[in-house]
């Protein structure tokens, strides 16, 4: 893999908090500043191919064949509609990948060392891992192969339940997996700021996690919520929109960020 290449996973082990959303917004607006960009799909339900346009025909190659090493980076890619942006599809045998690979000891590194063993004229400069809501091998997989790990959380009443579940996670894939694996923030999704409850929750949030906290909040958008079913990211959909400005935001933010890990 390149050197330049900065790989960051999106987890959150709760469901309909906003990973793919995030994902694929996120990948669009790197995408759009120039990076290359490669998602990588590891949930089986697949909404980040869906919600990109590649339909369950299209998924010859997916991220269960870089799982099972029978297909290299590379050759999973397939491109989006978007430009710069490439995507690994995920399909239904993701399901039982956790009981194929229990046995090998490299189980929660595989899609490291599919990183790894890629050329070094890797094509990507930005990968964002879409992890399934669960904190089960195929999250373990994602964490260990990252520079960091980008939390979304919904603004709602149990937005901190699990979080400290989420960052032991992470400090047991730093002390056994990856010692370098870094916070790269928590974002706060779907913010509707007509609701009290909404803007007590990122307070509480902000006064728990501090400067780890984004300063961009992605609000509630109906935008965002329709762009998926047309396969198109909603910064393709409506440029304009709140949610879309949102995610480009966010994009700069992240970017800073990883200039800073970087150099740490
Ligand atoms: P996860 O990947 O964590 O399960 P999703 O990104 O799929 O979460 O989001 C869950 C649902 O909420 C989806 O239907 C999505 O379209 C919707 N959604 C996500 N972010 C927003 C937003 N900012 N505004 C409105 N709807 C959103
Ligand atoms: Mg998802």
């Amino acid at each position: 893999m390149n050197s330049q290449t900065r790989i960051i996973t999106i987890a959150n082990q709760k469901g309909g908090v906003g990973k793919t959303t995030t994902a694929i917004n996120l990948a669009t607006a790197l995408a759009a500043i120039g990076e290359s960009v490669l998602i990588v799909d590891l949930d089986p339900q697949g909404n980040a191919s869906t919600g990109l346009g590649i339909d369950r025909k299209n998924r010859t190659i997916s991220s269960y064949d870089v799982l099972m090493q029978v297909a290299s980076v590379e050759e999973a890619a397939v491109p989006t509609a978007v430009p710069n942006l490439s995507l690994i599809p995920s399909t239904l045998d993701l399901l039982g990948v956790e009981m194929e690979i229990s046995n090998a000891s490299d189980r929660a590194t595989r899609l490291r060392k599919a990183f790894r063993g890629g050329v070094d004229a890797s094509p990507f400069t930005y990968i964002l891992i879409d992890c399934p809501p669960s904190l089960n091998l195929l999250t373990m997989n994602a964490m260990a192969a990252a520079d960091s790990v980008l939390v979304p959380l919904q603004c709602e009443f149990f937005a901190l339940e699990g979080l400290s579940q989420l960052l032991e996670t992470v400090n047991q894939v730093r002390a056994a997996l990856n010692p370098n694996l870094m916070i790269q923030g928590i974002v706060l999704t779907m913010f509707d700021g007509r609701n009290n409850l909404a803007t007590q929750v990122v307070d509480d949030v902000r006064s728990f996690m501090g400067d780890k906290v984004y300063r961009t909040v992605i609000p509630r958008n109906v935008r965002v919520s329709e762009a998926p079913s047309y396969g198109i990211p909603a910064i393709l959909y409506d440029l304009k929109c709140a949610g879309s400005q949102a995610y480009l935001q966010l994009a700069s933010e992240v970017i800073q960020r990883e200039r800073h890990l970087r150099a740490a």
